[in-house]
């Protein structure tokens, strides 16, 4: 882009010099909209459409990966209470903060150990159940033995074909977990900041993956093209695929299960506010979606960035979305928080959530790691870096003037004891133990403490 015209970007919105400096920000959406006014593609329907097909491979997903067998094929992760972990960020920020807070631990989600278990998963079955359709395998949807797509009868056709994605590590590891179970041919296209482990995991499935050594957006780039040379190729665009975006939106249906169960109620006067880690958007962006159609109003949605990738809230702050990239503004997309390492958002999710989401706000690498090793000795979860930017959110919208401004704003002030708080711990229980011990040994460095821990909370 034109450097007169990012001058003149800048110029219109202050904040973007401090997100050029790398400062942690908070951005309260202006374009904000009640959500009866909000008009979208996609409705409630289409949610219920997508947990519906997830209904059906139940049988599937039991015989495929025995480890879901004691949630019945259910791919569902816990939500708890992190009143440790609370205090601990009341220390840290020497700030009160009312209200509960819970984490829903996506980063325990069966089979692929992060968010995109969600999304990820759910698109490879959709395909998979498009082509068994169309070939006759399965009469129709309401066929009830899908236990069939475990069969070698299934495996050999579905070998015929091939799926595709580019990603930063855990939508690759997601999609090759799943292709790969099923028969498919599976090509995975990883950016120069995917894990070493990620890459290494999915080769021993037998899954072909390719490196490069530029970003995110190049890897799904050449992933694209090369798909588009073979018919026969499924290509997974993270950037623009509504069926991922509906796979995340299953999320918001599970949460008010469990937020039902757990007695704890969501309306105008307790509100629920949702943290959610963001890289190009189509996690955070399909939970959101759902969460406000269930919710409505009542549902607060941030979305959380590193301070060297925060592409959406520069997207959605400038209204230019994926026309614009943090490299346009001089910020060079390196975090360790390679989940979220994307320099470019998606247009299809920064259109769908204009005027659903309430703000963004973005977080420094260290204080990542800092919240790593906190929440590991104080909750005893263990997490990748990027599921940690979630866990400020609470820090943003309680203790800072921009986020009292933001509950004045919505008539929630004074009420700060009524909200209810999820950081949506996005990844991690995959990492191999040596890698999380690097992370949480560097957390101990960036908090001062210089003994090397050999030993890792048990989590
Ligand atoms: C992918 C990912 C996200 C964000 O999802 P997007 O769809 O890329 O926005 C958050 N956390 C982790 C650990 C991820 O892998």
């Amino acid at each position: 882009m034109l450097k007169e015209k990012i001058a003149s970007i800048v110029q219109e919105n202050p904040l973007l010099r401090n997100i050029m400096n790398l400062e942690e920000v908070f951005w309260e959406n202006p374009d904000y909209m009640s959500f009866k006014d909000v008009s979208l593609p996609l409705s409630k329907e289409d949610i219920n459409d997508a947990s519906s097909r997830l209904k059906r491979f139940e049988p599937y997903i039991v015989k495929a990966f025995p480890e879901t067998a004691a949630d019945k094929g259910i791919i569902e992760s816990p939500l708890v209470f992190a009143d440790s972990m609370k205090s601990e960020l009341e220390g840290m920020w020497g700030a009160k903060l009312p209200g509960r807070l819970l984490i829903k631990c996506d980063s325990h989600l069966k089979i692929s150990g992060s968010i995109k278990a969600r999304g990820g998963i759910y698109e490879v079955l959709k395909h998979a159940e498009d082509l068994a359709i169309k070939e006759g395998l399965i009469t129709n949807e309401s066929d009830a033995s899908y236990e069939k797509f475990a069969s070698p009868e299934f495996s050999r056709f579905f070998s015929q074909y091939e799926v595709a994605v580019g990603s930063t590590g855990n939508l690759g590891l997601s999609i090759g977990i799943m292709a790969a179970k099923l028969g498919f041919k599976a090509s995975v296209h990883m950016s120069a900041d995917a894990k070493q482990w990620k890459k290494d995991k999915l080769r021993s499935l037998g899954v072909n993956v390719v490196e490069y050594e530029s970003d995110y957006s190049a890897a799904v780039e050449e992933g694209r093209k090369e798909a588009a040379r073979n018919p026969r190729c499924y290509f997974v665009d993270d950037e623009n695929s509504i069926n991922l975006f509906l796979g995340y939106s299953v999320a918001a249906l599970r949460l008010k299960v469990q937020l039902d169960d757990m007695g704890i109620k969501v309306c105008d006067t307790c509100p629920l506010f949702v943290y959610l880690p963001c890289g190009v958007g189509g996690g955070p962006g399909g939970i959101a979606f759902g969460l406000k159609q269930i919710y409505g109003d009542d549902a607060h949605v941030f979305f959380a960035e590193p301070t060297h990738s925060p592409c959406m809230m520069v997207g959605c702050m400038t209204g230019l979305h994926n026309q614009v990239c943090v490299q346009d503004f001089g910020i060079d997309n390196i975090t360790e928080a390679d989940g979220l390492a994307v320099g470019r958002a998606s247009g299809l999710v920064g259109h769908m959530l204009r005027n659903l989401i309430s703000g963004c706000y973005t977080i420094s690498d260290e204080t990542m790691f800092k919240l790593l090793a906190k929440l590991a000795d104080s909750e005893k979860i263990m997490l990748e870096p990027s599921a940690l930017a979630g866990m400020t959110g609470i820090v943003n919208t309680i203790a800072t003037g921009s986020g009292q401004k933001y509950l004045l704003n919505r008539g929630i002030a004074g009420k700060e004891q009524n909200i209810t708080h999820i950081a949506w711990a996005t990844g991690g229980s995959m990492a191999p133990d040596e890698i999380m011990r690097d992370y949480y040994n560097k957390a101990l460095y960036y908090l001062g403490k210089n003994q090397t821990d050999h030993t890792l909370p048990n989590a």
